[in-house]
């Protein structure tokens, strides 16, 4: 690539080949751009789906939902797949649309400079080699970089440790003590299968009780899968009463209107009613009871886990704790809990974006001078001073219990307007004005204090300011926002 390619024939580069990426590929290209190039660090795409294999993993949208609007899967196996089926469906749409021969794999992107002269990129590998191109796009994903708890002693466990994406399969577990520390949508699905290992005991270690729905997941017959073939408009309904279900169940979080108050209640008062008729055991229930908002931290959806925290091999430990020592995890009462196997199912930091790398934009700011105060971006994907970068799924986008496939696919369709506005010379570059940045900032701050994010809680939506870094208002106001580019927002010729 060239920085002299013209604006009818750019140049573009994506970090990442996960779900993201690979969409980006199909949609830049049927929108006639051809010189792309992906640069993914691992060897394979599909980001979330190939890394976490731990026992258990499952999409909690439903499948049809969960699913390219463009290339829908009438082959899915059930309601809720399992991570390797939504990795073999990626894989087989970057084979079908010819993604591949887009993307150079083992290349970790550890450095992106924006060169103001020429308008363009340079983006370097880990082994020092240097791309440029017109137009970056950061496809890192949101839920990507593990976040390892800060406990002391960690080191000098004497046993297997793994953070649950980075699941170990030649650990056997058979028979083994095995501590699970975290409680959120992972642990609550890896917890069901560790219960059922012969001669396993299971030590759960509680920061936070959940607020837990139940959605059965169930499988799709032939018949079904062979009505989904015939009458794809079948999935289509699965979509729509999906988007409507989660997009009620999100006002119900943002909204001050009576009904979605409403809708608040309901889903508070089935949450208990579902933790109330699933636990028997009084004390158990107690510490199973959140003592905060409905909504505040991430709905976990899960049918199994109440299940399986009443076996009888299973310990749910609220108690902090205080170290980790080689034999295992003491809590601050002291007691010690022996272990011989350690995982860390306590997520990822959700404020990382596409770092750690180094990312410079106009007049040599960095990414975390431009982040010092808060994690901003106008429309969650542009920085006034990173012209002609597309961030996406940045700060603020709708992140919830929504499908995040679609909001992958607004946003890309969102920035194919600009580039199309670009192209056609009505911008200088696509860069968004810092004013325009601010009023976007001041409104999600005035509406942050309508959401229930707000209430107090800890969560890894929040920011420290308090302020979470999911959309505070209602999806139907997400999609209306990401329709048409306000090009006086964007700095013009
Ligand atoms: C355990 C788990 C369960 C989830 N369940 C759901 C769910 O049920 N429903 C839902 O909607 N979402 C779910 N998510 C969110 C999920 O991450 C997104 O749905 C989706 O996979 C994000 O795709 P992505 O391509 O944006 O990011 P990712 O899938 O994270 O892919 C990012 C890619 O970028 C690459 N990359 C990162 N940094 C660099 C670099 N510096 N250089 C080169 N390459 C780089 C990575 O290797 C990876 O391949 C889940 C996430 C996790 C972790």
């Amino acid at each position: 690539m060239t920085s002299t390619s013209s604006r009818q024939d750019p140049s573009v580069v994506i970090i990442g080949a996960g779900m993201t990426g690979i969409q980006l590929v199909i949609k830049l290209k049927q929108a006639g751009i051809k010189n792309i190039i992906v640069l993914e660090k691992t060897h394979d795409v599909g980001g979330t789906w190939r890394e976490n294999t731990y026992p258990g993993i499952c999409c909690d949208v439903p499948s049809h939902a969960y699913t390219y609007s463009f290339e829908p899967n009438p082959e899915w196996s059930s309601f809720f797949p399992s991570g390797s089926e939504i990795h073999a469906y990626f894989k087989k749409v970057t084979k079908k649309y010819e993604v591949e021969k887009h993307i150079r794999f083992n290349q970790l992107v550890t450095r992106c400079v924006y060169d103001e002269e020429s308008n363009t990129w340079a983006i370097s590998n880990a082994d020092g080699e240097v791309l440029q191109a017109d137009l970056l796009f950061s496809a890192t994903g949101i839920l990507h970089q593990p976040v390892i708890p800060d406990i002391s002693g960690l080191d000098s466990f004497a046993g297997a440790k793994f953070h649950s994406s980075q699941w170990d399969h030649d650990t056997d577990l058979i028979g083994k003590r095995i501590g699970v520390i975290g409680t959120g949508s992972t642990a609550t699905q890896i917890i069901p299968e560790l219960v059922k290992l012969a001669g396993s005991k299971i030590s759960v270690f509680q920061r936070t009780a959940q607020w837990i729905v139940k959605m059965d997941n169930r499988d799709f017959s032939d018949k079904e899968k062979q009505q989904f073939r015939d009458q794809p408009k079948r999935m289509e309904r699965i979509r729509t009463w999906s988007a409507r279900f989660w997009a009620q169940g999100t006002a119900a979080l943002v909204s001050d209107r009576w009904f979605d108050r409403l809708t608040h209640k309901l889903v508070s008062w089935n949450g208990l009613r579902y933790l109330n008729k699933s636990i028997k055991d009084p004390e158990l229930r107690a510490k199973l009871t959140p003592d905060y908002t409905f909504g505040c931290k991430r709905v976990v959806i899960n049918p199994l886990f109440y299940d399986a925290i009443q076996q009888a091999n299973v310990d749910l430990i609220t108690e902090n704790i205080d170290r980790i020592e080689p034999d295992g995890i003491v809590t601050k009462d002291g007691v010690l809990h022996p272990l011989d196997i350690l995982v860390m199912a306590t997520g990822f930091d959700a404020t990382a974006f596409m770092r750690p790398m180094e990312f410079i934009g106009k007049s040599g700011v960095t990414i975390e001078q431009a982040w010092a105060k808060k994690f901003n971006a106008y429309r969650s994907m542009f920085l006034p001073d990173f012209p002609n970068f597309f961030l996406m799924l940045g700060p603020n986008s709708p992140i919830g219990n929504q499908s995040i496939i679609e909001i992958s696919e607004i946003q890309t369709e969102y920035a194919i307007k600009l580039i199309d506005q670009w192209r056609a010379g009505k911008l200088q570059t696509i860069a968004a004005k810092p004013e325009a940045m601010q009023a976007w900032a001041s409104m999600l701050k005035e509406r942050m204090g309508h959401t229930v994010w707000t209430s107090g809680c800890q969560s890894w939506y929040l920011d420290s300011e308090g302020d979470a870094l999911a959309w505070p208002d209602k999806w139907s106001k997400w999609v209306a926002a990401m329709q048409t580019p306000d090009l006086s927002d964007f700095v013009q010729n």
